[in-house]
């Protein structure tokens, strides 16, 4: 193999180890980010399809690094995933949202990313509820955002603290619908209030046959198990037209706006919501 693969080896050994290094760099810098205030959240409107009226925001957490510069999510969060972090962050990002929801003017909803890890351990759910009696945020408001890969690795245990979020009063969203393990039974069998279309099927409404069927079939499923459904990644007026000719009734994406820092929260909240 040694001289078989030489060639290969030499040619991919720097670029490897390149990666590894840059991970591992990731990581460690992301151990001090918390502490050092590098960690914000960024809130989306959700709006309903009708009036566009927003309804409640989803919390997006932002990376930036004093040299790096903005750390997308997609390169940090499974990295935090992977290292247990996204316990810690996880927390942060949890109390964060609903500290600075509870200041809102109205009481609009706050919807929260959950990973699987999270979801998993120990007493989370009990955590949820230590926040919401320390932030006072009314449990009706919080909304839970798992994938289906929250479920996936032990369905026993995501389903006791999905049970028990229900039972504090929090309602649970499944995200990326339609992407990864989709299971058409975890609609059933887990306490779910609302199914979120994954936003790679609403961009390609208009351009691929088969996306515009997805979008229209989870819509039905919706409407036969009693779910709302929100689209996700909604960027045209287009897509917006067609979601609400086939039923759907929210909405989220840059049609309605981008995520934006809790300094201009406060202005989008009084001017752009009616009621
Ligand atoms: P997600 O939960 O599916 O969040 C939606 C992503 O789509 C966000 O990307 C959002 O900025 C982006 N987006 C929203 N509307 C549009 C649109 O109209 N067009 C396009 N092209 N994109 C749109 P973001 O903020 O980069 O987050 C990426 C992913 O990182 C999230 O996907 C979520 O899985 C994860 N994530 C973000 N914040 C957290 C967090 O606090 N905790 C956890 N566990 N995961 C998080
Ligand atoms: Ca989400
Ligand atoms: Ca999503
Ligand atoms: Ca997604």
């Amino acid at each position: 193999a040694k001289q078989e693969g030489k060639g290969t080896y030499r040619f991919f050994e720097p670029s490897m180890s390149i990666q590894i290094r840059e991970r591992r760099s990731i990581e460690h810098d992301l151990h001090s980010a918390l502490n050092s205030g590098e960690l914000s959240l960024v809130y989306q409107p959700q709006a309903q399809v009708e009036t566009s009226v927003v309804f409640g925001f989803e919390a997006l957490l932002r990376w930036t690094h004093p040299v790096r510069g903005a750390v997308p999510p997609s390169v940090f969060i499974p990295i935090a995933e992977e290292s247990g972090l996204i316990l810690t962050i996880g927390e942060w990002v949890m109390r964060q949202a609903c500290r600075e929801a509870a200041s809102w003017s109205r009481p609009l909803n706050i919807s929260v990313n959950v990973s699987a890890l999270q979801l998993g351990s120990d007493g989370f759910p009990h955590l949820v509820q230590s926040i919401l009696d320390e932030t006072g945020l009314a449990p009706n408001r919080l909304e839970i955002e798992i994938t289906e890969t929250a479920l996936v690795r032990d369905p026993h245990r995501a389903l006791h603290s999905l049970r028990k979020l229900k039972e504090l009063g929090v309602n649970i969203a499944m995200d990326d619908f339609g992407t990864g393990y989709s299971s058409l039974s975890n609609l059933q069998a887990f306490p779910f209030d609302k199914i979120k279309i994954d936003r790679s099927f609403v961009q390609e409404i208009h351009t691929k046959p088969h996306a515009a069927a997805i979008v229209r079939a989870v819509l039905g499923l919706g409407r036969g198990l009693g779910l709302p459904v929100i689209a996700e990644g909604v960027e045209t007026l287009e897509e917006l037209k067609f979601l609400g000719m086939e039923g759907c009734v929210e909405a989220q994406g840059y049609l309605f706006g981008r995520p934006v820092p809790i300094s201009e929260l406060a202005s989008l909240i009084r001017d752009n919501v009616a009621g």
